[in-house]
């Protein structure tokens, strides 16, 4: 049976930008039969806020999505993220790495990935025998890096096509294990998507350079077979083209909730962004004879004062 999942990150509430993508995401599934899992990605420690993810599996009831399986918290699956890197170290694929990431942002002359970050110039790659002569000699903790192979990875990307990227060159290696013994997120969703199943994967396009090094995970963790199939979708962004966030107000679906909006209203909105007109109002369950994914906009969304308006009147 083929499944997907939806995963959200309990940092914050959705907002119309997540739903989004939860929407298409669930409405893929539910037209073809896939199973659902719904994955807390509750890893990233600091920025986990308490109840957030109760919030966002409300937020989803609310819309109309549903799911068969789950929640699966990542949190309490660590030992399992550890022991995978374990492997990647003694297999050679991955070495313990002591830079701060001021060291290598100051280090990288490298060009920039997409996102901002630094291509990791390589400082530690070679350098020491076991992760206890990295600590020995650094004095502190040493995180995980995985040994970007050299090559082009390829892909066919369900909503985009044909994807090619040069992870070595334009990714560098990257953290897997997080020198707080946190998993690092490329690890964390190779060893749960694997472990659970997922054959599709539905997420926004700001993750499409995170799929090759996935794609590289798997395949050094000898899983090359069980690599899912991928539909990246295009953000939805502000009118200032960056991505939805607080500087645009309060786009959260408690907040549309609260004045009394409701779910068919904001789900009318989301159908527009995928290419349908819906009327003012539609559940989740009538787009279901209806959602191509062929017709949703290859452009990035903007969430415009107009479509705010739509939501409140
Ligand atoms: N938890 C991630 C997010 O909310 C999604 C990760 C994924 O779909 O691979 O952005």
């Amino acid at each position: 049976m083929r499944i997907t999942r939806l995963a959200p990150s309990p940092t914050g509430a959705l907002h119309l930008g997540n739903a989004r993508t939860f929407l298409v995401n669930w409405l893929l599934a539910r037209q073809n039969g896939w199973g659902i899992l719904l994955r807390v990605e509750d890893l990233d420690g600091p920025r986990v806020k308490a109840g957030a993810d109760r919030q966002a599996m409300e937020d989803l009831r609310w819309l109309g999505l549903d799911w068969d399986r789950g929640p699966v918290y990542q949190s309490p699956r660590v030992a399992v993220y550890r022991s995978t890197a374990e492997r990647l170290l003694t297999a050679g694929a991955a070495y313990p790495c002591v830079c701060t990431r001021r060291e290598v942002e100051l280090a990288a002359s490298a060009p920039h990935a997409e996102d901002g970050a630094a291509v990791y110039p390589g400082t530690c790659r070679g350098r020491f025998k076991s992760m206890r002569e990295a600590e020995g000699a650094a004095g502190r903790v040493a995180a995980v890096r995985f040994a970007a192979p050299e090559g082009e990875v390829e892909f066919s990307d369900g909503f985009r096509g044909g994807c090619r990227f040069d992870p070595a060159k334009e990714l560098g290696d990257f953290v897997i294990l997080k020198a707080d013994g946190t998993a690092a997120y490329q690890l964390a969703v190779v060893v749960d998507d694997a472990e659970m199943g997922v054959s599709d994967v539905v997420r926004g396009d700001d993750l499409l350079d995170s799929t090759p090094r996935q794609m590289l995970l798997y395949r050094a963790l000898g899983m090359g077979d069980r690599l899912p199939k991928y539909v990246h979708l295009p953000l939805v962004v502000g009118t200032d083209g960056r991505r939805l966030a607080k500087r645009h107000g309060d786009t959260r679906l408690s907040y549309y909730r609260q004045r009394g909006v409701t779910a068919e209203r904001v789900v009318a909105l989301l159908a527009r962004w995928c290419g349908i007109d819906a009327g003012r109002e539609v559940s989740a369950n009538e787009l279901l004879g209806r959602f191509e994914l062929g017709r949703v906009p290859r452009e990035p969304i903007v969430f415009s004062e107009a479509d705010d308006r739509f939501l409140r009147d």
